[in-house]
């Protein structure tokens, strides 16, 4: 009982401060959407670069550090399709993500040597189906959008010429 009344002070609490004091605690969803925080990590999906193509190279580092196997590659082949970009000796032939089994880890960002891949902020997944919610890379593609050129190695070429024991010459 005593619970139950804590409850009904605080709804009546939020009530009265949303009728007298202009203040909800509530939205309209799905019409309005919760403004995720800056570092927010939604759902991971594949990039194009910015001329359009692929920036994925098949390597699968991603399917292999994906801690509940959500990632499924399959490569091309050595008759498959080739790189639709210079730099790039294959692109996946498919790559899927269960977004069942993803939990928006972020290791298959932080691994992926062609940052082809980013948790975006999109939080917000449903479908009326198990297959529907497993992700093809065109709808991953599609998603994704449009990521300029590669800035992580910048960084770790700092990190290494930084190092006077393990001097790199570029
Ligand atoms: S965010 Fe984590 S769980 Fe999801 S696909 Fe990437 S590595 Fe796998
Ligand atoms: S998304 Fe990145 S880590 Fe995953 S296969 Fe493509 S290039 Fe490799």
């Amino acid at each position: 009982m005593p619970a139950i009344v804590g409850g009904f002070k605080v709804t009546a609490r939020h009530l009265f401060r949303s009728l007298f004091g202009g203040k909800t605690v509530t939205m309209e969803y799905p019409e309005q959407k919760w403004a995720v925080p800056p570092e927010y990590r939604g759902a991971p999906y594949l990039v194009r670069d910015q001329d359009g193509n692929t920036k994925c190279v098949s390597c699968q580092l991603c399917e292999f550090v994906c801690p509940p196997k959500a990632i499924k590659i399959i490569p091309p082949g050595p008759a498959g399709p080739p790189a639709d970009r210079p730099n790039a000796e294959k692109i996946p032939l498919e790559f899927e993500i269960n977004m069942l089994r993803c939990i928006f880890c972020g290791f298959c960002q932080e691994v992926c040597p062609e940052e082809a891949i980013f948790l975006l902020k999109d939080y917000s997944l449903t479908g009326l189906s198990r297959d529907e919610m497993i992700y093809n890379k065109e709808k991953l593609l599609a998603l994704g959008g449009e990521h300029g050129g590669i800035q992580k190695w910048k960084h770790k070429l700092a990190e290494a010429k930084a190092q006077k024991d393990f001097p790199v010459n570029v």
